[in-house]
């Protein structure tokens, strides 16, 4: 990575995805984990985070589009890649030649696939995707035999069969148990058992262990974040969130009682304050609604003021402290912690969204809590081969 001028930076614990990962792999008994690590893992870094899913045991990585998995060729992973989304007619020989998994999501589908596919190239290898009621992709529950029936019938490696869950992250949801049983009912029209099927994503994999089957596809938990805060609350083991985000006060001034501060000069001090500027803002995905959102200083909840600018924002100190100070957005500092969980609830959404909006012009910089040496950890960039 070149050289960080800024000291706003989002620090990625790979020791805690390592932790996240050993927790799912033995709360599903013998099933693969399939990491997702689509939208560049969660904004978490896909080539560090597949590289530490590989290296513990990982043999099939998810992502949703085709340049998802593309990029991943192009950077030397040669492990198993799936993509969960549909892919276009002109992706399908693509797809033969670097030995990307894709998605079966209807019979048109099937049939498209079935007139891209180049003989010469090695066979396609597809998992069926079936709709048991995300009513989102997939074949409909009534054309899953002619789906079975298309595939036997022509050059398709069919490897796997799944579906996906609408409610899993809640408590007692009807329609969990009619997808399950759903599933089941496909599940006994297989003829192969080399299929692979999966159904449960994190929350599925959290709260059913007896659903594991062939594989889980986890994601948000991977991070170590709870997929809803019904699943947090029953969480049966820890997770261990891995992004922290951080920097530094790089202005302090004294605010004189009734003058405003930042566009609209819609906060106006209620007596001299101290007042410190942070080199963040929308643009990092410090989004303006988290205006009076708490920061960690010196392990104290101290507030953001006034309006979030692009690059910077303010918050309010209780004393005048150096350029340089520490400043934890999300993680912990001193003892003290602030999950995405936090940000979620400001921002009225639910905690996924969180690191998919830092954006590109915050640096994920890579640590591993698990290793002993405090050596810098390197950016991985060329390496997996
Ligand atoms: C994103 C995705 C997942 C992962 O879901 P999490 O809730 O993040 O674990 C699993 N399966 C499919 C089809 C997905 O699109």
């Amino acid at each position: 990575m070149t050289e960080n001028y800024r000291p706003t930076k989002a620090v990625i614990d790979l020791g805690a995805i390592k932790k996240n990962l050993s927790a799912f792999q033995q709360r599903s008994g013998g099933a693969e984990v399939i990491a997702v690590v689509k939208a560049d893992a969660y904004g978490h870094g896909v080539l560090a985070v597949a590289k530490t899913a590989i290296e513990n045991g990982v043999r099939l990585l998810a992502v949703a589009t085709p340049d998802e998995a593309l990029y991943l060729r192009e950077q030397g992973v040669s492990t198993d890649l799936l993509i969960l989304g549909a892919t276009p007619p002109n992706f399908i020989q693509v797809a033969q030649r670097h030995n990307i998994i894709v998605t079966a999501v209807s019979l048109d589908w099937l049939a498209m696939a079935s007139v891209n596919v180049a003989p010469e190239l090695d066979t396609l290898k597809i998992h069926l995707k079936v709709d048991t009621g995300m009513r989102r992709i997939g074949v409909q529950l009534d054309e899953v035999d002619e789906a079975l029936e298309f595939i036997a019938d022509h050059e398709f490696g069919f490897e796997g069969v799944f579906t996906h869950f609408a409610t899993a992250d809640e408590a007692d949801s009807g329609l969990f148990l009619e997808q399950v049983r759903a599933m089941n009912s496909v599940i006994d029209k297989l003829a192969d058992p080399s299929i692979m099927v999966h159904v449960s994503n994190s929350a599925a994999a959290i709260m059913h262990p007896e659903m594991s089957f062939d594989a889980v596809r986890v994601g948000i938990s991977l991070y170590g974040i709870a997929p809803s805060p019904y699943v947090g609350k029953e969480m049966p083991f820890e997770l261990h969130p891995a992004l922290s985000l951080e920097t530094e006060i790089i202005h302090v001034k004294k605010v004189k009682a009734g003058q405003a501060l930042s566009y609209g000069a819609t906060y106006q001090a209620e007596q001299d304050e101290w007042i410190a500027t942070l080199p963040i803002g929308y643009a990092d995905g410090m989004l303006r609604g988290l205006q009076g959102q708490e920061v960690l200083v010196k392990g104290q909840r101290v507030p953001v003021v006034g309006r979030i600018c692009m690059d910077q924002c303010m918050i309010r100190i209780s004393e005048k402290l150096p350029i340089g100070e520490k400043v934890q957005l999300i993680g912990s500092q001193a003892g003290q912690r602030i999950f995405i969980d936090e940000w979620a609830r400001k921002l009225d959404t639910i905690p996924y969204e969180i690191p998919c909006i830092l954006t590109k012009r915050v640096p994920r910089v890579y640590s591993d809590s698990t290793e002993v040496s405090d050596l810098p950890f390197q950016e991985p960039d060329t390496m997996l081969r």
